[in-house]
């Protein structure tokens, strides 16, 4: 018989598809099966018309390892000669396209490129298709061996329907085609690929696929241990997740989404190893295992799946990095999980407060990265300690501000157990405002970024205006200051370059010394920034504040400002103010003599 050649540029086509399309050989059990599934849906939507059409769905697969051939058949619309002239004998041809575009309630169907089919060369290196079209007497049969062309003709076959047998290629160094032949490994394939077509794929009478997703299931509908099961089998995990979203989005986009929340973060989460993503699916049927595209790096610790079929099954991992359809998801669903997160936090607080344990610190990065561009969306999702012993979120920390208090007020680097003995707060306290411990490194980075919440701003209580003073008190510390210029001046000169400024300050009650910051850069800053390579040099101005009414200020001032005492007792309270901070003192053994000194 004369081999027809391949229409359109069909060789070059070919060999681009086998080789540059696909990288992963076997998913071409995936895109044969999905062809299937659609030539039933196609029968099946006939058949709502047609009674006599109506059959047992199946989707059987025949592996025969002695003669390395694998056939898969199907009992769906089948193809007339011409039809497989057409749909086989042009690449990036698509009958099944042509049929959406034409009956809308065809939307589940899975092909439209028009080259899956062609996947079969890579494993095969000869296709054989027999395929009858119902309401049609007899069959055709349609055999390749590759780009050099196809032979086609008439055909005695007794079932309507496809059957296509695949000559596996001879084994070499790159893949052993003998496996497609292994019922093992198409038992394996099937649950990855192909677990949610929703006929029956047999294999030796019995069916592979489980076919109903899960994620197409209303919530009520499914069990809990179903959802858990789902979970571990999928993402290895021993633990069931701590949370389950579920839902169908339509709109702009149409998509279901089931995404986990694991109850403990993976140990590399905090690192660059760490790698973030959902499975995509396309009606049903696996296309990426792992789509990094679809979540904000915030978003990073949920696990889970989309499915569109709005999402081109038949296109490579570098197009669908740039799909518009797969961005526009992407943007839907930070929106639809930041929403659910919302909701958590309102409808269970212990729960959420367990999982900000774990990914807080995800989430409030989220809000400093980028210059604070997702700020606003994510303020509200944020919990931080207060003095009060308890997470708090903004909003609740302003419905409890004190008549009078205009600012939110924060102490860095502190836990709620360690607050109330800092001497910067004592006034704060006193007057009953609630103070934010900002404990964890990126916190005080976040408020900072976020700058304002309700209008209240953001303010340190090592800020040297955070303690609102009167008029009077103002007026006398000014005195005071003005009285011991030529002091302060002198203890400054005595630090050296230690502290920018030596100053009095109201705020202090019962300490005699603090040490704050002048610059944006807090010392709570510095001790992170200094952590990180390459910020050696950062630093916070350090201002020495006073507390004038103290016993150890006064007596130091009353001393002689030349004299030994006078730079010993300077050194004394500037290192006391350090250790209240917890920074390290510059020479402890030269610190240890003083005190010894001056006892
Ligand atoms: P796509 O599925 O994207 O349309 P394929 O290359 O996978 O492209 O298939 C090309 C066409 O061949 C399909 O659109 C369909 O018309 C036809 N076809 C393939 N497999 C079958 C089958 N098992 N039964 C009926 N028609 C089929
Ligand atoms: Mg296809």
């Amino acid at each position: 018989m004369a081999k027809k050649q391949f229409k359109a540029e069909s060789k070059k086509l070919l060999d681009l598809m086998i080789n540059s399309i696909y990288t992963n050989r076997e998913i071409f059990l995936r895109e044969l099966i999905s062809n299937c599934s659609d030539a039933i849906d196609k029968r099946h939507y006939s058949s709502l018309t047609d009674a006599s059409l109506a059959t047992d769905w199946a989707i059987t697969l025949s592996p025969d390892a002695a003669a390395r051939t694998l056939t898969i058949a199907d009992n769906g619309c089948g193809m007339s000669k011409e039809e497989m002239e057409e749909n086989l004998g042009t690449i990036a041809k698509s009958g099944t396209l042509a049929f959406k575009q034409k009956e809308s309630a065809a939307e589940n169907m899975i092909g439209q490129f028009g080259v899956g089919f062609y996947s079969s060369f890579m494993v095969a290196d000869k296709v054989t298709v027999i395929s009858r079209k119902a309401g049609e007497e007899s069959g055709a049969k349609w055999e390749s061996t590759g780009a050099d062309g196809y032979t086609l003709a008439p055909c005695e076959t007794a079932e309507v329907g496809t059957t296509i047998t695949l000559h596996l290629k001879a084994d070499d160094e790159d893949c052993a085609y003998g496996e497609f032949a292994d019922e093992g490994t198409l038992t394996r394939l099937v649950k990855k690929y192909s677990d949610y077509i929703r006929y029956p794929i047999k294999l030796n009478g019995n069916t592979l696929n489980s076919m109903t997703p899960l994620w197409r299931k209303r919530k009520s509908e499914v069990k809990k241990e179903e959802y858990d099961a789902f979970y571990r089998d999928k993402f290895y995990d021993w633990q069931p997740p701590a949370q389950v979203f579920s839902a169908q989005v339509e709109g702009n986009v149409n998509y279901s989404l089931l995404v986990f929340v694991p109850q403990k973060a993976p140990f590399d989460y905090y690192t660059r190893d760490y790698k973030k993503g959902l499975a995509l699916y396309s009606g049903g049927v696996l296309i990426m295992e792992n789509c990094a595209d679809l979540l904000p790096d915030y978003l990073g610790f949920v696990k889970g799946l989309i499915d569109s079929a709005d999402i081109s099954l038949n296109i490579s991992r570098e197009l669908l990095q740039k799909d518009r359809q797969l961005r526009a998801i992407a943007v839907s669903l930070e929106k639809k999980l930041r929403g659910e997160l919302g909701k958590w936090l309102k409808n269970d607080r212990e729960g959420y407060e367990k999982m900000f344990a774990q990914f807080g610190n995800s989430l409030k990065m989220g809000a400093y990265d980028n210059f604070g561009a997702k700020k606003d969306e994510l303020k509200d999702l944020l919990l931080f300690s207060s003095d009060s012993g308890k997470l708090t979120t903004f909003a609740e920390y302003v419905a409890r501000m004190k008549e009078g208090q205009d600012n939110i007020y924060y102490a860095s680097g502190v836990s709620a157990d360690a607050i109330k003995t800092l001497p910067q707060v004592e006034v704060f306290l006193e007057k009953g405002y609630e103070i934010l411990c900002l404990k964890d490194g990126v916190d005080e980075f976040v408020v900072k970024m976020i700058e304002s919440y309700e209008g209240k701003k953001f303010v340190s209580v090592a800020d040297k205006d955070a303690a609102a003073v009167t008029d009077e008190q103002k007026e006398a510390l000014q005195k005071k200051t003005d009285d011991l210029a030529d002091r302060l001046a002198k203890m400054k000169d005595i630090l050296g370059g230690k502290v920018k400024e030596v100053r009095l300050t109201a705020r202090l009650k019962s300490a005699a010394v603090c040490l704050t910051s002048d610059s944006d850069i807090s010392l709570e800053m510095e001790r992170i920034l200094r952590a990180m390579p390459g910020s050696e040099g950062v630093s916070a101005a350090r201002v020495l504040e006073l507390n004038p009414s103290h016993v150890a200020v006064e007596k130091l001032t009353a001393l002689d400002m030349n004299g030994q005492t006078f730079a010993d007792y300077t050194s004394a309270l500037y290192n006391a103010a350090l250790l209240q901070e917890n920074l390290p003192v510059d020479d402890s053994a030269a610190l240890a003599a003083l005190l010894v000194k001056l006892l």
